[in-house]
């Protein structure tokens, strides 16, 4: 049954928790909480079995062999691509299927902006961005004399869009912004943003990561230049993601990656490469990963991403609630559109052994700097408590949450 057809009341959450094996397992003797799936997000069983299935039934190299088991799993590798491909609204061969986000737009970065890119230029990005989108860039930089902008972002932790198309002058050539912080938790308005970017001929680069898990996402409606997104954050196997590219830049970028798989014919004269999205994958790829990333695709379509949204923003409503009757405690982000993710600090403990008390009540949250220095400065800590939520956690968890907290912190404050 395709559970997108049933409102999202009648959605048994209880029984799609039961999809995920390790959710039912014990931390330090009780029953784990799993508030970290901006990290990683828990795999349903329909992904574990169908990355097993693909070893134990057709394992085989893509593209290279005519017998049955490589026809099957270039089927189904290319299977997954489609599915992707369908889930995004964008063409399957517009795809290029990478080991994640960071591969994507290291891939934009080494492959369109450094062949193009020369002093004067700039490269625009927003200080709420993770590392991913912001180390490529500067070595893009670094290597062609570009300069990288920052654009700012308002106390409750939204973009300050005025702020952002003010930075949008005449130099800026890329404009590299994340879809959802995955520190404060913002949706940003990337549809608005890459309109006003097109109509300076700004191209755009979209991080996509934090998106994917939460919400529908439809990239073609973005109206983006590049979209990258990293499969493990919904349900998907370690190792999986993809970057989504217009046609006519894929068409035009030379590739990153020399190898197998992306040429058509190699001479020692020279190569002539394959068409993309093939020109961008060389070597063996994760073929059972994103054969699992295919299944993840199947199983959050069944499900309705309408209706994780909304579940989602429920869990995150009964949290952020409960969290801010806590004294000492602030919620870092509180901007008016947020995913399920809640970056805190408690007065007069630190976020890691905030972390390590959480943990031996079986509560998994990050401590960190989650890999957003230039947003830690601005925060002012060099390290935030982040609990992020997905569809399979429960009110009940919340409610688990909160008392492992509230004893954590009369050990600590
Ligand atoms: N961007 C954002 C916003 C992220 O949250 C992450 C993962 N924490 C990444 C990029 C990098 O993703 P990956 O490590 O899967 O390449």
């Amino acid at each position: 049954m395709s559970l997108a057809a049933a409102p999202a009341g009648s959605i048994d959450w209880a029984r799609i928790r039961a999809d995920f094996p390790l959710l039912s397992r014990q931390v330090h003797g009780k029953p784990l909480v799993y508030f970290d799936s901006a990290n990683t997000g828990q795999k349903p069983a329909a992904v574990i079995e169908a990355t097993d299935d693909f070893y134990r039934r057709h394992n085989a190299n893509v593209s290279r062999a005519v017998h049955m088991l490589g026809t099957e799993a270039t089927e189904a590798y290319e299977g997954a691509r489609r599915k992707l491909a369908a889930h995004l609204n964008v063409r399957a061969n517009e795809l290029v299927l990478t080991s994640g986000t960071t591969f994507a737009i290291n891939l934009v970065a080494y492959s369109w902006a450094l062949p193009r890119l020369q002093p004067g230029d700039a490269i625009l990005v927003t200080r709420m961005e993770h590392h991913a989108n912001i180390v490529p860039w500067q070595l893009v930089a670094e290597r062609t004399g570009a300069t990288i902008k920052v654009a700012d972002i308002t106390p409750d932790g939204a973009l300050d869009l005025d702020a952002l198309q003010a930075a949008m002058t005449a130099d800026v050539r890329l404009l590299a912004v994340t879809h959802v912080s995955n520190v404060l938790g913002t949706v940003n308005p990337v549809r608005d943003i890459c309109r006003m970017a097109r109509k300076r001929g700004i191209v755009t680069v979209v991080d996509g990561s934090q998106a994917l898990p939460h919400m529908p996402v439809d990239v073609a409606a973005i109206g983006c230049d590049f979209y990258a997104l990293t499969g493990h954050k919904m349900c998907g196997p370690t190792g999986t993601g993809a970057l989504w590219a217009r046609g006519e830049h894929l068409e035009a970028m030379p590739p990153f990656l020399g190898g197998g798989e992306m040429i058509r014919e190699v001479r020692f004269e020279g190569t002539v490469f394959n068409d993309p999205p093939h020109r961008f994958e060389a070597g063996t790829p994760n073929i059972a990963g994103h054969v699992g990333l295919g299944a993840a695709v199947d199983y959050l379509g069944a499900i309705g991403m309408a209706h994780v949204a909304a579940r989602e923003a429920e869990l995150l409503a009964h949290l952020t609630g409960e969290m801010r009757k806590v004294d000492g405690l602030r919620i870092i982000g509180n901007a008016p559109e947020k995913a399920a993710v809640v970056s805190f600090l408690v007065e007069g403990a630190h976020a890691h052994d905030l972390a390590t008390l959480l943990d031996l009540e079986g509560v998994a949250v990050r401590s960190g700097h989650h890999c957003a220095h230039p947003l830690m400065a601005w925060i002012g800590v060099p390290a935030t408590c982040r609990a992020s939520l997905a569809f399979y956690n429960t009110h009940a968890e919340i409610e688990a949450f909160m008392g492992a907290l509230s004893k954590v912190r009369k050990l600590l404050c």
